[in-house]
């Protein structure tokens, strides 16, 4: 990504025909871009301004709102300019194309993927954990991975991380000030209590972790394997777990006639349901398409969080299975899910032995269904604890333990006689630099351009 500074526009939503469509521009100033697109024309600051936009030629291109934000009082804390207008594909590239001629004499230019949120985290509107919940919020597949996401961009998991890097801060002034004056080393841990102080830090962080945590598997969810002779009832067992909620939130279309996966979700939970009914061994009876698919599907089995291998509680395993079953991945948690217990007679129960863990169920009389949702979260490591989650990135979670272990060390180095408040600082730092990764106060060039280049054009 460009760290050039130069004006920018893109159109800043979503592709396909919609009611209205928005071009955006952003730059430190605006002024000579609003003066070429509207001759004579003054723009009441964030005021809805109805105007004809024409091309250069002054012929209309279409008619809509023109909203002007003036620097810093806007999304990127830049001049923001919003056109918008109606939402067809063509007429927002002609509305583009215009601002982008209107705007090449003072070095407009498209904007990169994700450059408008970028700006807005360099001059202060977002931190960077809020930058990443701008981008979370619109890729959110379930309500609750959207309001955690919010949680996130309102700033609340940025404060509490903040209050972490304070407390952080201020024992390791403690500790410094200490370091000019050697004689009193000795008694310094015991008088200020360091101790005790760090270890209340290692206390908010683990609790933060766990909220961080819970989030990410909100946005994570859980990759689930689903395995069984057809027949078995593997689709019913699909719609009785996603209940009456609408069931199937992204079909992914299989090069195969079957879908090869679909997320469900269980209490907010999407659980990616892998079904590999279109496996079978690679002989000579597969065609180049099928084999690719096959391959494809064994791929995402090799992500697997769980598998479950659903079995009729009537005629027991049959052979095929057990061939698929030994070519999983070990060390995967197997379910097996016995079902069509209302023609073989069995309870619903579930029996936890050395192989696996065994469900008896029915999907199609809807029987025990909870068992197996209430262990598929036990297997997720989902809590209810009522408390808000933070809707945490793989990146927030690395950064939290990273810091956690050397909180740890700095606690080891406490409890030594020979203490060695240096070492004791030291680590206090780079815990520090750990917390601070996530808010952005300090975090890699590199990084940002890998963050910022995953969000969409216009955001
Ligand atoms: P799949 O091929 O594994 O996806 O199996 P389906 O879900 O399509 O089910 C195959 C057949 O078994 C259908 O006729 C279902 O109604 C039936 N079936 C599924 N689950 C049960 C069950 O718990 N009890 C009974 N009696 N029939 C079931
Ligand atoms: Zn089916």
């Amino acid at each position: 990504m460009k760290l050039d500074t130069s004006p920018i526009a893109a159109i800043a939503t979503a592709p396909g025909r919609g009611g209205i469509g928005v071009v955006r521009a952003s730059g430190k100033s605006l002024a000579p871009l609003i003066d070429a697109l509207f001759p004579g024309t003054t723009l009441a600051l964030r005021h809805a301004t109805y105007i004809p936009f024409k091309d250069a030629a002054g012929s209309v291109i279409d008619e809509g709102l023109a909203l002007y934000f003036k620097g810093p009082h806007s999304y990127t804390g830049e001049d923001v300019l919003e056109l918008q207008g109606h939402g067809g594909p063509v007429v927002l590239r002609m509305l583009l194309a215009r601002v982008l001629e209107a705007g090449a004499d003072f070095g407009l230019r498209l904007a990169e993927p994700g450059e408008f949120t970028r700006r807005a985290f360099l001059n202060d509107k977002l931190d960077l954990a809020q930058a990443e919940a701008v981008a979370d919020l619109i890729d959110a597949s379930t309500e609750a991975a959207a309001k955690s996401a919010s949680q996130s961009l309102s700033g609340a998991f940025s404060k509490v991380v903040h209050e972490l890097v304070d407390k952080t801060i201020n024992l390791r002034m403690l500790v410094e000030a200490t370091l000019d004056f050697p004689e009193e080393e000795i008694d310094f841990l015991e008088k200020s209590n360091a101790r005790g102080q760090l270890a209340g830090i290692v206390d908010a962080l683990n609790k933060v972790f766990s909220q961080a945590a819970q989030g990410a598997l909100l946005r994570e969810g859980l990759n689930v394997v689903l395995v069984g002779q057809p027949n078995v009832g593997k689709s019913s067992l699909l719609n009785a777990l996603a209940g009456s909620d609408v069931a199937i939130v992204t079909p992914i279309a299989g090069t195969t006639r079957d879908k090869v996966s679909e997320t469900i979700q269980v209490e907010g939970i999407p659980l990616n349901i892998i079904d590999t009914a279109g496996i079978r061994a690679l002989d000579e009876g597969v065609d180049v398409v099928e084999r690719i698919g096959i391959e494809r599907t064994w791929g995402e089995v090799g992500k697997a969080d769980v598998i479950l291998h659903l079995l009729d509680a009537n005629l027991g395993p049959a052979k095929a299975d057990e061939e698929i079953v030994a070519a999983f991945p070990p060390g995967v948690p197997v379910v097996r899910i016995w079902n069509k217990i209302d023609l073989s007679g069995h309870k619903p129960s579930l029996d936890v032995s050395a192989d696996a863990t065994h469900i008896y169920l029915s999907a199609h009389e809807k029987i025990g269904i909870e068992l197996l949702r209430a262990e598929l979260l036990r297997i997720a490591g989902w809590q209810q604890t009522g408390e808000s989650l933070y809707l945490a990135r793989e990146r927030h979670l690395i950064a939290l333990r990273a810091a956690r272990e050397h909180l740890d060390m700095a606690a080891a180095h406490a409890a030594q006689d020979d203490q060695s408040l240096d070492l004791f600082a030291e680590e206090l730092r780079l815990a520090q630099d750990q917390l601070s990764s996530i808010t952005g106060q300090f975090t890699p060039d590199d990084l940002l351009g890998v963050i910022f280049s995953r969000f969409c054009i216009g955001k």
